[in-house]
Order: C-alpha cells, then structure tokens, then sequence
C-alpha cells in the first residue's frame, strides 16, 4: 500500500480549522457567493442556453462536503443543473481569507519571496510584499461593497492590497469552480457518460468516492477517459474564466496571479486522496499535480495570448518572464500556504509538493502527462462535434501543443 498524501494531514491543525469554521456564518458565505454565481448563470444562458431553447440552474446544497456537481437528465439535457455544496463555498471564502495573512507572514519572516526575487533579478514585475500591489481600479465589485464595513469594525491589521486580493481570490475561485462545471456541461460529458443505476440523470461530480460501477466494468479505459475530460473541463473552466476577467475589467496582474493561487489550492486541496507517487490511479480525476502542471502550462500561454490580443503586450516574448514568475510564485506561495495550514512536514522539514517534486518522479510524472496527452486528444475528438460553444477552445489548445517535448 503506497503512502497517501493524506497521511500529511496534521490533526491538530485540522481541529484548528474546524474550530475556524464555527466562526464563519454559513449564511455570510452564501450571500457573498450567491450574486457571482447568479451572474455566472445569467451569461451562460444569454450565450448558450437560450440559444438552445433551454436554461441553466444552479443550486448551493446546504452540504457540508467539499464538492460540486453537473448534473444533467437524459430526457432532457437543455435544462442542466450546477450544484455547490455550501461547504464547498466555507473552504473557499477560509482560504481566501488567510491566504493573504500567510502570504505576507512568508514574505516578512521568511526569506523564500527573497530569494525567488533575486532569482528573477529583482526586476520590475517583482513584488517583496506577501500579495500583489494593487491600484484602485484592480478593486472588484466585492471589495467596493464590503471595504466600509471593515473600516467600520476594523478588527483585522489588513492593507487595501490584502483585503482588495482577498475579495479577489475568493470571487475568482468561485468563478474557476462553476465554470469547470460549466465545462463539463458545454462539451456535453453526459454524452460519454452512464446514467447512474440506468436512470435518467448523469452527475459529473467532484467527489472521488462516486464512482459509476457500472461504467468502470464496461470500459476498461474508464478512468483514463474520465480523468482526460477533467483536464478538458479544467481548461475549459480557465478559458471561460478568463473571459469573465475581461468582462468585468477584472484582467491584471493581481487577478492573474489570484487566479493562479487559487487553482493551486485547489488541487492541494484535492490531493490528499492521491497516493505520494505518479502512478495513475484508479479515480475519476487525475492526480492535482497533474491537473496543475496542464493548467499552469495552458493558462501562461493563454494569459500571453490574450495580453497581446487585447493589445496590453506587444509580444508573447516581452510578458513571458514576468508570466513564468507569476507562475512559480504561485505554486511556491500556494504550496507552502497549504503546507502551513493543513500539513505535517517530513523528517527534512519539507512539505509534501516540494517532495513530490525531486528528480525521482520527473521520468513517473513526465510519462502521466504523456499518457494524459494522448487521452485529451481522443476525448477531444469525441466531444468536439458536440461541443456547445461554437467559439471554443479546442482549436487553440491543438495550436499549442503543450508537453510536445516531453
Ligand atoms: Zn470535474
């Protein structure tokens, strides 16, 4: 029996945390969460939709699990569902609200924001600073609703970067998760799917424990095909995300590297059911640092792109440095946030992302990706005739040929 990464799992800090969660009004969270989900809903159908004669829903579960859901009914697939678990929703406000805090006690008492610093030569995209400077008109809808009650009750020493980035993380990560789901729904992944006990509704769910037997003794290839389209809703999910930057005025470096952040917590979040090694498990979704390594490489070149699209860089060449530091930031802010959070350290006081990766699972990690790769492009072929966005990534994603070298 391999080590499982929960096996990291600290349980003093875990009581910690759930003694945290007493404090948060289950409420507060809904109705900070409600109105971005709403718009979310708004936009598919006015683009999707109602073009299609059908609507979208959208529920939050009064559930305290850590899980989302695309749920369709065969007998009538224009009229799909996203269901999140409030306790889904608790998780995410949390970390969104201590990121902030740890970020900037890393950056002080530290020297790893230093030292990443002076590896990119200190230059001018860098920041000493725990989270991003940030301008007035980085500021969301959320932090301009909630910044006079917090100078009201000011029981926290937060900066305007540190709550502006806040408010940031939490809406993006919100935003992330519903369109994942809202990726699994636009390429139509019920199509692929078996209805649960022969029924009429297929869930795409975020859950590890629900897997479908019966699609796992028909097709050998179940869990392949399955973690495959997580990647595709994954990437889907990032690209409509992006969009929703752009609508809102919201495309900047701070919500760039937020974004990052938050996938990355994501997936850290989503790992402790993994094994400490890169072989491919039986599960419906790959292992985090898999997710990760396709998204960070899908989204620079898409943040890249769309920074000359929109005539913000002229080249994909002169943002490339400060994109790669962004991205390496993240994952080293993320991981060692998550580290302190959540984990025990190794004998060599080293938390677990950082020994996952040693030299020893580059060649296991590298044949994952191939593998993964390979299954993309064939779930890609199937959904492609049925994808419900006529303008989609798909053909982007093909152009770009991530891991080609690999
Ligand atoms: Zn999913």
């Amino acid at each position: 029996m391999p080590s499982l990464i929960s096996h990291r799992i600290s349980q003093d800090k875990l009581r910690r945390i759930r003694a945290e969660n007493e404090n948060i009004s289950l409420e507060y969270v809904r109705a900070l969460t409600t109105p971005i989900i709403a718009e979310l809903t708004k936009w598919a159908n006015e683009t999707v939709y109602s073009k299609l004669g059908g609507e979208l829903s959208w529920k939050i579960m009064l559930d305290e699990s850590a899980n989302a859901a695309a749920v369709t009914k065969l007998s009538d697939p224009m009229h799909p569902t996203i269901e999140i678990n409030l306790g889904m929703l608790r998780e995410i406000y949390r970390d969104s609200f201590v990121f902030p805090l740890i970020s900037d006690m890393l950056a002080s008492d530290s020297s790893t924001v230093k030292d990443l610093n002076e590896t990119f030569k200190n230059l001018n995209f860098t920041f000493d600073s725990g989270v991003p400077p940030t301008h007035p008109s980085h500021h969301s809808g959320t932090f301009k609703l909630l910044k006079p009650i917090y100078d009201e009750k000011k029981h926290e020493n937060l900066t305007d970067d540190m709550l502006v980035t806040r408010f940031l993380m939490l809406e993006l990560m919100v935003v992330w998760l519903y369109c994942h789901e809202l990726g699994h729904l636009v390429q139509r992944h019920y199509l692929l799917q078996v209805a649960t006990g022969g029924g009429d509704v297929v869930s795409v769910s975020e859950a590890q424990e629900d897997v479908q037997m019966h699609s796992k003794k028909t097709d050998e290839d179940y869990f392949l095909k399955s973690q495959a389209r997580e990647i595709l809703a994954d990437l889907e999910g990032v690209t409509l995300a992006v969009d929703y930057m752009l609508r809102k005025k919201l495309f900047n470096m701070p919500s760039i590297y937020m974004l990052l952040c938050a996938q990355e917590i994501m997936f850290h979040r989503f790992a402790v059911v993994y094994a400490e090694n890169f072989d491919i498990p039986d599960l419906k979704h790959p292992h985090p640092i898999i997710r990760s390594e396709f998204m960070q490489s899908y989204y620079t070149h898409l943040i890249l792109d769309t920074l000359v699209n929109n005539k913000l860089a002229p080249s994909k060449e002169s943002v490339t440095m400060p994109m790669l530091y962004l991205s390496v930031r993240s994952s080293t802010m993320s991981g060692l946030f998550w580290a302190n959070r959540y984990e025990k350290f190794d004998a060599d006081n080293r938390p677990t992302f950082l020994v996952l990766s040693n030299e020893e699972y580059h060649e296991p990690k590298s044949e994952y990706l191939k593998t993964m790769v390979l299954w993309v492009a064939k779930q890609m072929e199937e959904i492609e005739p049925n994808h419900l966005l006529d303008q989609n990534f798909f053909a982007y994603y093909k152009r770009l040929e991530i891991f080609k070298k690999l």
